[in-house]
């Protein structure tokens, strides 16, 4: 998945996925890349998540809603993405005993960033102050 959360100069903010799906994926199989809350969320006026990983794991929950939702409460970009990965890990390990790959990136109205990941994931933050910058993460806690 290619994931974008983008913020314009009229404080309008956008998210978009763009999956090619999971290796030898079956005919059919749709993932949470598409899905609203699932896969992407965005509102202006708080601000946009979008996730990747495991589509059959994501779409147990509307983890990039729940990112939007916790910044909407006042929490940080980076503590909205890393506590609603924590939750929802936790939250699957515990009715299915296993929990798949999962990432996320978020951005709030005002162009702060955050990530969350449970895997090595590398992302790219551009603002009209920084250049285009490759970042590499590994596991988030
Ligand atoms: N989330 C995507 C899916 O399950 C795969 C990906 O992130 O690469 O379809």
């Amino acid at each position: 998945t290619v994931g974008t959360v983008v913020l314009d100069k009229d404080k309008n903010i956008v998210s978009g996925t763009s999956s090619s799906g999971l290796f030898m994926k079956k005919k059919g199989r749709i993932g949470d890349s598409p899905l609203p809350g699932s896969g992407f969320y965005a509102d202006s006026d708080i601000g946009g998540a979008t996730a990747t990983g495991l589509g059959e794991d994501l779409m147990k929950g509307i983890l990039s809603y729940e990112v939007v939702r916790r910044m909407g409460m006042g929490l940080s970009p980076m503590d909205a993405a890393q506590t609603s990965l924590k939750d929802f890990e936790e939250k699957l390990e515990r009715k299915y005993g296993k929990v798949g790959a999962m990432s996320l990136v978020c951005m709030n109205n005002k162009g702060e960033w955050g990530i969350a990941t449970n895997v090595d994931f590398t992302f790219v933050v551009a603002t009209n102050e920084q250049e285009p910058t490759i970042y590499t993460s590994k596991r988030t806690e």
